[in-house]
Order: structure tokens, then sequence, then C-alpha cells
């Protein structure tokens, strides 16, 4: 059964370790998550973009492929199924599709639209049980053409967010999306604290966690932080692996072409990354 975020995050605040969540884009992907997560007795957060809810025939049909895992596979760990970087409009959609966690990236917004509109998404998400994540200072990536640092949130605006009763916080440190460039500046752990200094119990988001080194995670949790989204990681080993199962011929020898085997070298690196990560994370034995 789909569980909110709040009460892994609670716990995971509390506790000094953060939960990961990682991205799904098809089955394969999902299946290494989960039975990674149970493996290693780890909660867990599957996150969904509207980009790959729509490649993966929409919200309804994910709900329906991950309920249906969670089950035959026996999980047991908690698991949460979350929009990430929501519009309003999605939220909602999922909400109705039966997610148990929902982002609203109102990020773009000026600081009063954002207020607004989070408030009756909490009202929403408060009725059902539901977790809600809120964002402040939007976070880089390549492709907006950000590059060195990442845009840092103004600690006043995210106390203002938080209070209104969301269950967690992303908030701009310096992180960015994707790949991070040779002369990224790193984070902002001043920001941080001033933060978490303002924001008190709140678990704190960190997004874009590919490529930030062990030492700045673990600084970065013992500063609030209780979850970290990966996605491009999980991206950069399943394509590797791939390349490399196709690049030794394997395609080409006896059923080697079969899906089910062309696919299992990346399915194995995505639970090699998601493992890894869980163990950063400090997550394994926490659900
Ligand atoms: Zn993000």
């Amino acid at each position: 059964m789909l569980v909110s975020a709040k009460e892994m995050l609670t716990k995971a605040k509390q506790g000094k370790y953060a939960v990961g969540q990682f991205n799904i884009n098809n089955l394969e992907w999902t299946k290494a998550i989960l039975q990674t997560a149970q493996e290693l007795n780890s909660p867990v957060i599957l996150g969904v973009s509207e980009g790959a809810g729509k490649y993966m025939c929409g919200y309804t049909t994910i709900v329906g492929m991950v309920n249906g895992m969670i089950n035959e596979l026996g999980i047991t760990v908690p698991v949460a199924l979350h929009l990430d970087h929501g519009s309003y409009e999605h939220a909602k959609k999922c909400i109705e599709a039966g997610f148990s966690s929902v982002m609203f990236d109102g990020s773009h917004y000026s600081i009063e639209e954002n207020i607004a509109k989070t408030k009756e998404l909490v009202e929403l998400t408060d009725k059902l049980g539901l977790s809600l994540e809120a964002e402040v200072g939007s976070i880089g990536g390549e492709e907006d053409g950000v590059i060195g640092a990442g845009e840092c949130a103004d600690p006043a605006e995210c106390k203002m967010i938080a209070d209104l009763g969301v269950t967690m916080l992303a908030a701009g440190i310096g992180n960015i999306h994707g790949k991070y460039p040779e002369n990224w500046a790193g984070l902002s752990f001043e920001t941080l604290d001033a933060i978490q200094q303002l924001t008190g119990d709140m678990p704190l988001v960190l997004h874009g966690g590919t490529g930030i080194p062990a030492d700045m995670i673990k600084k970065a949790i013992s500063l609030g932080v209780s979850k970290i989204n990966v996605n491009t990681e999980c991206q950069l080993s399943f394509a590797a692996a791939t390349r490399k199962y196709v690049e030794e011929g394997k395609d080409l020898q006896g059923k080697g072409f079969d899906p089910r085997k062309l696919l299992a070298p990346g399915v194995e690196a995505i639970k090699a990354t998601v493992k890894e990560k869980m163990e950063l994370f400090g997550s394994v034995g926490k659900a």
C-alpha cells in the first residue's frame, strides 16, 4: 500500500538521515527501485515528473503499475508515489489518480501567488492524508542556461511557505538539476543553515542529487535535509550498462535480443546506484 511521505520524513529528520526520491520512467525502473528498497529495508519515494507521467501513459497507469508491483513483489517497506515538480493542475490530477504525495512547484510564481496556491493544496492534501512538497527559489539546470552556482532561496520566504503546513520544503541552496558543471560553486551551507534555523522541524529537500560529492551530502543531511532527489544518476548508469551490452555484441549472441536480456544489465545498474545512494543517505534498515 502506498503511504504519505510524512511519517518517513519526520523519522528521517529526527534520525539525521535522508530518504531517497528516485524518479521512475518505466516498469524496469520501478521494479529495480522497489526491489532494492525492500532488500535494504529502506523507505523509498518514487518520483514521477509530468513528462515521465505522460510517457508512462498517464497517472492512473502509473498508480496501477506501482500498486500492482507492491502487491506482486511483496513490498512491505514504506513507499510513497510522488509527483515531482508538479503544476497546480497536475498536482490535482495526481491526487485524483491515487498518488500518495505531490510536489507543487510554484517557484516561478510571485511569492504571493506561490503562497495562495500552496495554501489551497495544503487544505486538499491534509484532508486526504497525503504529503505535499513546496518549493521556494527555483533550482537551476543546464537546460535553463544556468552554469556555475544554482540559485539560493530567501530563508524568510522559506519560513512563509513552511508555515502554511506543507509536509516538506525544497529550497535552492546552489544545487542544480542534471550534471554539475566543472566550475560549480558547491552547496551553500550558509543558506541551508539559515533556512533550517527558521523552519525548525520541517524536512528539507535537496533536488539535483546527481554528482554532489558524498561529504557535501552528509553535511546537508546534518543541516536538516531529509529527502534527496536522484534522477539523472540512474539514467546515466542504465545507459552505460546498456551501451556496454550492445558494444560487446551480446544482443547478437543467441537470444540476446530478448528485451528481458537486453535490459537486464541496465536494471542491475539502477539497483547498484540506488543501493549506493541509500547507503550514503543512511536510510538502510530504517523502514
Ligand atoms: Zn527537482
